[in-house]
């Protein structure tokens, strides 16, 4: 994994398991082969489909049983259920049913009339399963993503992947149904009606195009689509020429008016995989922020995103390591509400006859960039992080450093094949 070797973020304390800490229980004191009350609970509720079908959702349910016949359950069994009553049913009702959450015990009223009055009961008192600090990981986008929160619910991982997942539809040029591929299937054919978060997207793009003077084109696809990754082809001279010509974002309209967007010519195709990490990092956060959550961290596959003071530690902090040298940190951050992105071809490339090709191509060759082993770029914005990453591997160092040290609040670390170390202006080394 790229970000294994390249980030490092430490987050001390913040892996709590989840599901284990604070899940209500609900317990249901049980007779049931001489408790005539007990036997109807059980038909009418218990047994419902509605309340088998949901209860699981909100609670953990057992029934604590007390039959008259105990042959064949053990005795360490019956010994577990005795001191069950004795902690939550000392006077002995039968049926008694009460939730168990955290410190909390509380009776509920088992006189209802059907199982979904009995949930709606049992609903009223469950309290949301906080959690303090927890980490959940996923492979997403073909990359592995990780997402740190602090005070939190489960259900806002259950959201985040949700986005992740959604966006990922909408973007990837790899998805049929995806809006992007309908872009793309439509070039040079007709504009193609898109949702407003799509042209943000490609209004945001086209002028990252402008300020990195063309080195950063979500146009790219059929320059990448000629390098042959998986079988280590390289396209003949005549190739490049011929697919020279789909590759330019000027040739792409849109009309912000009618939300569409149009590829001039046919075999045009976009790529927003430049930013697809950057943008789920940046959208999860708002998110968890929409939900309340002060502060988390999203690791969209190497390209990080923090918000927030960090819970429950002292620090959680960015170390860049040395690709060339194993335990050398070259850079430290503690800094929160940042995003960092790399870019490097040392773990993504192919190889044939021993050169390493990127899958990063300069717009304007299609050749695959070389020279850069790694680009980190520090953002407040992870999209903007992202795409920068990209754009300064094409750029190089000079024209790299150029960029970055024009803009307000972006910096970057460039490591060089040689071993060379470039940092920009705002970039304090470590010792
Ligand atoms: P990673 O996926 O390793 O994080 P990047 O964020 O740099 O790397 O994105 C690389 C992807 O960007 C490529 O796989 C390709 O889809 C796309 N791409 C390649 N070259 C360019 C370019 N010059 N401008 C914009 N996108 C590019
Ligand atoms: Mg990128």
């Amino acid at each position: 994994m790229r970000n294994s070797i390249l980030i490092i973020a430490f987050l001390f304390n913040i892996i709590v398991g989840l599901g284990q800490s604070n899940q209500p229980v609900l317990y249901v004191f049980s007779g049931s082969d001489w408790c005539i009350p007990c036997m109807e609970f059980k038909k009418d509720i218990l047994e419902d489909s509605v309340f088998v079908s949901t209860v699981g959702d909100h609670v953990l349910l057992e029934v604590v049983d007390f039959p008259q016949k105990t042959r064949g359950i053990s005795k360490s069994e019956l010994a577990r259920r005795d001191s069950l009553a004795a902690l939550y049913n000392e006077e002995g009702a039968f049926p008694k049913v009460v939730l168990v959450q955290g410190t909390s015990v509380i009776r509920i009223n088992h006189h209802v009339k059907s199982a979904n009055t009995f949930l709606e009961e049992v609903k009223q008192f469950v309290i949301p399963h906080e959690v303090k600090a927890a980490f959940q990981s996923k492979l997403k986008m073909g990359s592995h993503f990780s997402l740190h929160l602090c005070n939190g619910k489960e259900e806002d991982f259950k959201a985040a992947w949700d986005e992740i997942d959604r966006i990922e539809n909408s973007i990837s040029s790899w998805k049929d149904s995806s809006e992007i591929s309908s872009i793309n299937r439509n070039a040079g054919f007709a504009p193609v009606k898109v949702s407003k978060e799509v042209m943000d997207l490609i209004v945001y793009c086209m002028n990252l195009h402008s300020v990195t003077q063309g080195a950063f084109d979500i146009s790219i696809k059929p320059g990448l689509k000629i390098w042959d990754w998986k079988k280590g082809i390289v396209p003949s001279d005549s190739l490049l020429k011929a697919t020279q010509r789909l590759v330019n974002l000027n040739n792409v309209v849109i009309n912000e008016d009618s939300s569409t967007v149009y590829l001039k010519v046919k075999g045009m195709s976009l790529d927003l995989g430049s930013i697809g990490k950057g943008y789920s990092a940046m959208k999860v956060a708002e998110l968890w922020k929409d939900r309340g959550i002060e502060s988390g961290v999203i690791n969209a596959g190497g390209d990080l995103y923090m918000f927030g003071e960090a819970c429950d530690i002292d620090l959680w902090s960015i170390g860049i390591k040395n690709p060339f040298k194993d335990n050398e940190v070259i850079f430290t951050s503690n800094q929160t509400n940042v995003s960092v992105a790399t870019s490097g071809d040392y773990e993504r490339y192919f190889e044939v006859d021993s050169v390493r090709y990127s899958h990063i191509i300069d717009p304007k060759t299609l050749q695959p960039v070389k020279g850069m082993a790694s680009v980190t770029v520090f953002a407040s914005n992870p999209v903007l992080a992202d795409a920068l990453a990209t754009a300064l591997s094409v750029l190089g160092v000079e024209a790299g450093k150029d960029l970055i040290n024009q803009m307000e609040g972006v910096e970057a670390i460039i490591i060089q094949h040689s071993g060379k170390v470039y940092y920009s202006k705002g970039v304090k080394q470590s010792e």
